[in-house]
């Protein structure tokens, strides 16, 4: 559906503006970090959305569990989000209000999805769809941004609540931002141009088990993990970040106590072989107001002006 919003191609000079929206501190670095790193370096604007505090995740990293860590994890991972955010470039942080809904079920190692359970009222997962949404609609059209980011429709491979949520309320602040019926009080409408969500490829695992492979190291990639449902016939933008992937590395780290600088997940290549094993960021063009030739290589294509 289309509105009488502003939107399209920026004129003159105005910066190109991108806007992710992720569930907790740390989801920013994991995922499409080296693309906004890039695009921040290209002189694109960019604003990170977090839609909670992330309060009820374990420490993951043996080294950073010291003696009240636990306690104020809240504060810490608040703290851990503005170094990594500060490394991958954003301009603006950004938070949704939310408390963190917790994973109901540890997950097994299938993914398989967990028991659906009573999320409580102040959670990400158990408020209000069109509360959450209303509060991203401010924010969508308050940035204006040309480019936003969600993730997907499906999420098979791993269903937390709060990553559920963000496509949720995601698309439905996409498709709301725009209307002028649509949440009269939260702002001036702005129909964001383009909207993508952001995936994990099995052909980036494949290439990163081949290289593990090939440098005679132990991939921590078992059997299972090939047979999960992947996606990857939906891709329809990659965008090449191999010289950014030390930006994504160092931002992964600011989040101490979330990743284990030991992880051979995150840090079992040598840096430059993970780069070039499989140098680009995949993304599902979910909705454009431009036009725009598939497959693509830029997030902004149908959005530059003339030179641009
Ligand atoms: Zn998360």
């Amino acid at each position: 559906m289309r509105y009488a919003a502003p939107t399209g191609a920026p004129g003159g000079d105005e910066p190109l503006r991108l806007l992710t929206v992720h569930a907790h501190p740390d989801d920013e670095s994991s995922k499409g970090s080296a693309t906004v790193a890039r695009y921040v370096d290209e002189g694109v604007r960019a604003v990170l959305v977090c839609c909670t505090g992330g309060e009820e995740g374990d420490i993951l990293n043996p080294a950073a569990d010291r003696p009240g860590v636990r306690e104020r994890l809240a504060e810490v991972r608040r703290a851990e989000l503005d170094r990594a955010a500060a490394i991958i470039g954003y301009h603006e942080v950004l938070w949704l209000g939310y408390r963190d809904s917790g994973y109901p079920e540890a997950p097994d190692a299938t993914g398989a999805p967990p028991e659906p359970v009573e999320l409580p009222a102040d959670s990400f997962g158990g408020a209000p769809l069109s509360e959450a949404t209303e509060r991203l609609v401010a924010i969508l059209r308050a940035q204006r941004p040309h480019v936003v980011i969600i993730y997907p429709d499906d999420q098979q491979g791993y269903r937390h609540p709060d990553h559920l949520r963000v496509h949720d309320v995601g698309l439905a602040a996409y498709e709301a931002a725009g209307d002028p019926q649509a949440f009269p009080a939260a702002g001036t409408p702005w129909r964001p141009p383009k909207l993508y969500y952001s995936l994990w490829s099995k052909a980036r695992m494949l290439a990163i088990h081949e290289a593990f492979g090939e440098l005679g190291l132990q991939s921590p990639y078992e059997q299972w993990w090939f047979e999960r449902p992947w996606q990857d016939h939906r891709i329809t933008t990659r965008i090449e970040v191999a010289k950014w992937y030390d930006r994504r590395c160092d931002a992964l780290l600011a989040h101490e106590t979330q990743v284990d600088p030991d992880s051979p997940f995150w840090f079992g290549l040598p840096r430059e072989v993970a780069a070039e094993a499989y140098p680009w960021e995949d993304y599902i063009l979910a909705g454009s107001d431009v036009a725009t030739e598939l497959p693509e290589d830029d997030l902004f294509a149908g959005l530059r002006g003339p030179g641009g």
